[in-house]
């Protein structure tokens, strides 16, 4: 796939990601909004969280009239291009989450989290959207004595919060390797709270789903601003009762709400299809999402169709927040990428590479996810996931369903119901200061990688831009 710097249309939507590009075809893009509507709850954005709220809403009441709004097709965001990894993380450690919110916190939280993994697997099933949905864990490699110290501390830190071996196992060098044949293994964790799964297939099949319920979703209808009970696009006007905001990464482009949420890209490459031989010497049988332990986010899954997808953060945040096409595509970082895959795997130095994409996740200044309404203006939202929003946006749409029904329940008692976060800091500050943080996290990894040594002013710097 040759990098392409136009916006994409039509066909052209497959140039988006691996995932787009294996959809089955051809790709149909629906119409636009044409003139005025009046619905009960208007949803801007056709991404996961969007749709996964039309999902639960049309599910608890059919009568409710449900519009999605999306300025390109559904699933063109960080929903249609990401890792696959349906998992269990969240933005904010349950140690925080129990000191801001309250003793227990971050527990539910963590329950929360993992039964949502569950229910994606569930309604993919029951709704047959084959998106090659497979449970099967995921590795934290521990590759020079620093990762390692840190994945003690993970384990001893999870063992005082009641946090056992099924939830959290330490492995040993050899069930590190066996589990993922990659080089300098030191040891590792696994959790079995991750599937892999084809994010395209799924976003595309809910959208399908969606609609068939008696969702209307418009494409190709941008939205200039919000207000409560009004929706302003650049095709006419949507009154509703209920106005959702799902625009994660892009959501500086809603008027009012520049400083809300910053898009920052992780990139993705993904190789040929790999042979039989490549994977009985390097593991990763039940499809285990990986990563390892450096600061730089890195995170891979072997595909259905045996390949090696493989992301990571790195790219520079752009001046103002700035979103185009050719961001997408990186050639320093995709090459980065690379480099670091066959570092990992040296058998895959003569692979080739067939894809090369990104996108921007969303980040709230204080690195925490929200959802919410407020019940005066019923303007609701969801997002700031930062990289982990594949799960998460299926309980943020159960969440926004309880609370736009208005159902007080357990998962509208979860601490990140109702959460504000700050405003970023105006320009320049906000690009120097996250620029200078993945400076500061790669730079960490190179000197641990040489030296194997701990520096932690740039962990937490690199938390801010790394996840
Ligand atoms: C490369 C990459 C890898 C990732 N890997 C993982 C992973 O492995 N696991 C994980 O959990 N998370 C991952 N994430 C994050 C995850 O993909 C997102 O958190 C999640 O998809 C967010 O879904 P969303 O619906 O909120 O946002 P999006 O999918 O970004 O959807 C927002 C939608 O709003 C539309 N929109 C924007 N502005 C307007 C407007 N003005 N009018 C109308 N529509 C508008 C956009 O076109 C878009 O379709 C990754 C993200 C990226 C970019």
């Amino acid at each position: 796939m040759e990098p392409d710097l136009t916006p994409p249309s039509g066909e052209g939507y497959r140039r988006l990601s691996l995932w787009w590009d294996g959809l089955a075809g051809p790709l149909r893009v629906r119409p636009a909004l044409d003139g005025d509507l009046s619905v009960d709850v208007a949803v801007v954005g056709g991404g996961l969280t969007g749709l996964w709220t039309a999902y639960y809403l049309s599910e608890s009441d059919p009568g409710l009239s449900v519009a999605v709004i999306e300025r390109d097709v559904a699933g063109f965001g960080a929903s249609g291009r990401n890792g696959g990894w349906c998992s269990a993380l969240f933005s904010v450690s349950e140690r925080t989450l129990d000191r801001r919110c309250g003793p227990g916190s971050g527990r539910a939280q963590r329950l929360a989290m993992q039964a949502t993994v569950h229910e994606v697997g569930r309604v993919v099933a029951a709704e047959g959207i084959e998106c090659g949905f497979h449970p099967g864990g995921t590795v934290v490699l521990a590759r020079t004595p620093a990762q390692l110290a840190r994945t003690h501390l993970e384990i001893a830190d999870a063992r005082s919060r009641g946090i056992g071996e099924d939830d959290l196992a330490f492995l040993d060098p050899a069930a590190a390797r066996d589990r993922v044949g990659a080089t300098g293994v030191l040891g590792g964790t696994f959790t079995p709270h991750c599937a892999a799964v084809d994010p395209a297939r799924l976003v595309r099949g809910l959208a399908d789903v969606v609609e068939s319920r008696g969702v209307r979703i418009v494409e190709g209808t941008t939205v200039t601003s919000i207000a409560p009970g009004v929706v302003s696009t650049s095709r006419g006007t949507v009154r509703a009762r209920t106005v959702v905001r799902a625009t994660e990464g892009y959501t500086r482009t809603l008027t009012g709400h520049h400083r809300d949420v910053v898009p920052v890209y992780s990139l993705m490459i993904a190789t040929e299809p790999l042979g039989a031989s490549f994977w009985s010497e390097h593991g990763l049988s039940d499809r285990e999402t990986f990563a390892d332990h450096r600061h730089l986010v890195v995170y891979g899954q072997r595909t259905e169709d045996d390949r090696l997808a493989f992301g990571g953060r790195g790219a520079p945040y752009h001046f103002g927040s700035a979103i185009r096409p050719g961001f997408d595509r990186d050639h320093a970082v995709h090459e980065g990428l690379r480099r670091t895959l066959v570092g990992l795997f040296p058998a895959l130095s003569g692979a080739a590479v067939t894809h090369r994409w990104g996108g921007p996740l969303g980040i709230a200044r204080d690195w925490f996810s929200s959802v919410g309404m407020d019940p005066a203006t019923r303007l609701a939202w969801a997002g700031g996931y930062v990289g982990d929003g594949l799960s998460t946006t299926n309980l943020a749409g159960r969440t926004l369903r309880d609370l736009i029904i208005g159902d007080a329940t357990g998962l509208t008692a979860l601490p990140w119901v109702n959460h504000r976060s700050r405003a970023w800091e105006p320009e320049p500050l906000r690009y120097l200061g996250i620029n200078a943080g993945l400076r500061l996290a790669g730079s960490a990894d190179r000197a641990e990688g040489r030296a194997g040594r701990e520096t932690w002013h740039a962990r937490a710097l690199g938390r801010l831009v790394g996840g």
